[in-house]
Order: C-alpha cells, then sequence, then structure tokens
C-alpha cells in the first residue's frame, strides 16, 4: 500500500513529464520530425565542448580514490571556492568556500533548503505562475505553498495580494526569474517592492523570513537584460543554482545553494542544509561532474541560439494572431489560450502535433506555456501548424495567408 503522501504526488503527477511521453508515443506513430514538443524544459543544445576536455584531464590525472571518494556532505572545498569566487567577480559578494553547498541540481538543492527551514504547517509564497514541483517539495516536509497572482498585463507579482499573503506561519518566499513558465524577468523595481514588503514583515512577526531565489536561468537574458543576483536586495535571501540548463547538464544533477554570511542565523542555517543533505540521502552532490562544473565555470550556452528561437516563435506566433507575453529569459514563451479552457486549446494544438503544457500546472490557467529550447527547424516549421490552429479559432487576417504558404 502507498503512502498516502505518494498517492497524492502520483493522482497530481506532473502535466510536462506526461506530455513529455505523449511525444515519445506520437514521434512513434508520425515520425520524430513531426512531432512539434514544446513540453520539456530540456536543452536542445549539447554541453560546451571543453566540459569533454575538462572531464577527460579529471579522470586522466585527479586521484581516484579523491575524484569519486566520499567527501565532506557540502561538496568539495575547492570547488566551492571557485563557485565563490565566480559569483565575487561577477556580483560583487563576498562568498567564500564555507557560503556554498553542493547540491544534487536545483530540485536537490530545494529540497535541502526546505528541509532545514519548513516545519509541518509551514506556508511559502510563490508568485504565480510558478514551477509545479514547488507543490511536491514543500508536501515532502508537510508545507504548502501560498501561490500569489500576477499582475495579468506584465506577469510581474502582484504587490498587493503579495503583501496579502503573509501569515503567521509565513516561512518563506520562494521567487524565480528569470521566470518558469512565463520568461519574465522581474524588474529592479519590483524587486526592491518584494524587499521592502518582506523588511516589514520581519519586523511584523520579529523573526526571519527568507527570500529563497530559484535561479537556473540566471545567464539566459536577451535584449542587453543583465544577470540579476538577488541578495543585492535583501538580506536574509537564499541562492540555489543549477547548471542544468547553462551548462546543458540536466541529467548530471548538479547546483548549489549559497547562503551570505549577513543572513539570519546563516551559519546554522549552512549547517542544517548540509545535514539535510545528507539525511535526505543525496549524501554529496555527484563528485566527478562538481569537479567538472569547476573547471567549465566560465562558459555559457550559446545564447544565440535561444534567442533566435525565441524571436522566430514570438513573433511568428503574434503575427499570426496570438496574444504572447514577450520573453526577455529562459526558454519559455507564455501564451494566453484563446479560449478559457486552456486544456481544450492543448487538446486541439495536439492534433497537429503541437505539444503545449496547460497554464494550470503552473498554478496559472488560461494559459499555455511553450518551451522553445527546440531545434530552430522545427520552431519554424512548427509555424505552419499554428496557422491551421489559429484559423480553427478564427484568430486574425494574416491567417489565410499563412495557410496558402502551408
Ligand atoms: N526550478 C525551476 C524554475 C526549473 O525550471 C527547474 C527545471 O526545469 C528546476 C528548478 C529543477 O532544475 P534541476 O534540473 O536543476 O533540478
Amino acid at each position: 500500500m502507498l503512502s498516502k503522501k505518494i498517492q497524492t504526488a502520483l493522482a497530481g503527477s506532473s502535466a510536462i513529464r506526461a506530455m513529455f511521453i505523449e511525444g515519445k508515443e506520437l514521434a512513434a506513430k508520425v515520425g520524430e520530425e513531426n512531432v512539434f514538443d514544446f513540453s520539456l524544459g530540456n536543452p536542445a543544445i549539447p554541453a560546451p565542448e571543453s566540459l569533454k576536455q575538462v572531464v577527460t584531464d579529471l579522470l586522466e590525472k585527479e586521484d581516484p580514490l579523491v575524484l569519486h571518494g566520499y567527501m565532506s556532505n557540502s561538496g568539495y572545498e575547492d570547488v566551492r571556492q571557485t563557485i565563490a569566487e565566480n559569483l565575487n567577480r561577477r556580483f560583487g559578494t563576498d562568498f567564500t568556500w564555507k557560503n556554498i553547498v553542493m547540491t544534487v541540481g536545483a530540485a536537490g538543492g530545494l529540497n535541502i533548503v526546505f528541509k532545514a527551514i519548513l516545519d509541518p504547517g509551514d506556508e511559502v509564497i510563490v508568485f504565480a505562475p510558478f514551477f509545479g514541483e514547488y507543490r511536491n517539495y514543500t508536501a515532502n516536509f508537510d508545507a504548502t505553498v501560498v501561490p500569489v497572482a500576477p499582475d495579468y498585463t506584465t506577469f510581474q507579482p502582484d504587490m498587493k495580494a503579495f503583501e496579502a499573503a503573509f501569515t503567521e506561519k509565513t516561512k518563506a518566499v520562494l521567487i524565480n526569474t528569470p521566470n518558469n513558465p512565463t520568461g519574465v524577468i522581474y524588474s529592479d523595481e519590483t524587486m526592491k517592492r518584494i524587499a521592502e514588503i518582506l523588511c516589514k514583515k520581519e519586523e511584523e512577526y520579529k523573526r526571519e523570513i527568507y527570500l529563497i531565489s530559484d535561479e537556473p536561468y540566471r545567464e539566459l537574458v536577451y535584449d542587453g537584460e543583465k544577470e540579476n543576483f538577488l541578495t543585492k536586495y535583501y538580506r536574509d535571501t537564499i541562492v540555489g543554482y543549477s547548471f542544468s540548463k547553462s551548462l546543458s547538464l540536466p541529467g548530471e544533477r548538479i547546483g548549489y545553494i549559497a547562503v551570505p554570511d549577513e543572513a539570519a542565523d546563516a551559519k546554522n542555517l549552512l549547517a542544517g542544509i548540509e545535514v539535510a543533505n545528507r539525511t535526505l540521502g543525496y549524501v554529496n552532490a555527484p563528485s566527478l561532474i562538481q569537479k567538472a562544473v569547476a573547471g567549465c565555470i566560465n562558459e555559457t550556452t550559446n545564447l544565440e541560439f535561444y534567442d533566435k528561437n525565441r524571436k522566430d516563435l514570438y513573433e511568428g506566433l503574434t503575427r499570426l494572431g496570438f496574444t504572447c507575453i514577450k520573453p526577455q529569459g529562459a526558454f519559455y514563451l507564455w501564451l494566453k489560450s484563446p479560449v478559457k479552457d486552456e486544456a481544450e486549446f492543448v487538446a486541439a494544438a495536439k492534433k497537429y502535433n503541437l505539444l503545449l503544457v496547460k497554464g494550470s500546472a503552473f498554478g496559472c490557467g488560461g494559459y499555455v506555456r511553450l518551451a522553445y529550447c527546440i531545434s530552430n527547424d522545427k520552431i519554424n516549421r512548427s509555424l505552419k501548424e499554428f496557422a491551421k490552429l489559429a484559423a480553427d479559432y478564427g484568430l486574425s487576417e494574416n491567417v489565410a495567408q499563412e495557410n496558402t504558404k502551408a
């Protein structure tokens, strides 16, 4: 008999994963090249070429007893120091290896932070739309997410709703910018306002309330937007990072948590996070890939690749009459469903082998998400199918023209 918790998790099993599996089944029927699978945020470009050499050198030159052995539950000290120095150089922070804990991706990182700070019944405020797994990560510790509605014109958080979301049980606020699923970057003004409200609430409740910044898309920014690092806005900020997207390594499961010295109870917090890494069964982040990412710390992914996809998809869909939020970062596009029930729209899209994810999977119905981390050829061929879909919904006069081309 399954536990009650896992029964609940199974019942609400990830819509994104389900769509991904459906995509594989569809590909077997109609051919992979005819399926336009916008479901999963799985990078379409390989890890940087230099990674191969770094890994080869590690295997040839490092002491295998060190390279494959147990270590501190927080990770190798030299790797953590490399990351600390990289952050200090880029963001003017003041980290040493002691502020960094290597994690099993962003998912592992968030889970150990939650394990360290959440008690049953606690609440974590999240900004809708949000990465659906946040619900599971908090439920792991018998805590819950409290979604805050967005401003629907900009998809920046609604500050009034944010202020109203705090209760005695609020332990943390979880933020993700550049955002999955909208591609929106929270503005400097938004961040300052969030920090102000958090400071006010800390005063009111007379205890710390952590801001947890989930940053797997930190470097994926376009149109001259700058990479941001949120510790500059608010003292009690915990940063979670992942190399899954920035170095195209999602299967390797590697990331880190950074806790600045100024954060409330920082030493204990780091100790708690380290213990959580062990007791949750991760023990430590995978050893070889820890060393490998340290060796590639100055690399980033091919931003031009994603940027071209972003422009082609956004311009193509807008021309067809769809209403889209222009993505500023990450590799997702957020599209308003032409009908209220976006599940109906997702089903209609499937007829043209277009696989989209329902907005309700991100706590925000009426919209769908497209992950544009697929080949540019597919993006452009998909537009012909989107033209047919647009025509079904009578979206614009351009549609007829596109259909003729198709
Ligand atoms: N957080 C967000 C916002 C994500 O989009 C993802 C993955 O897509 C994760 C966390 C999990 O990342 P990882 O693969 O590093 O665990």
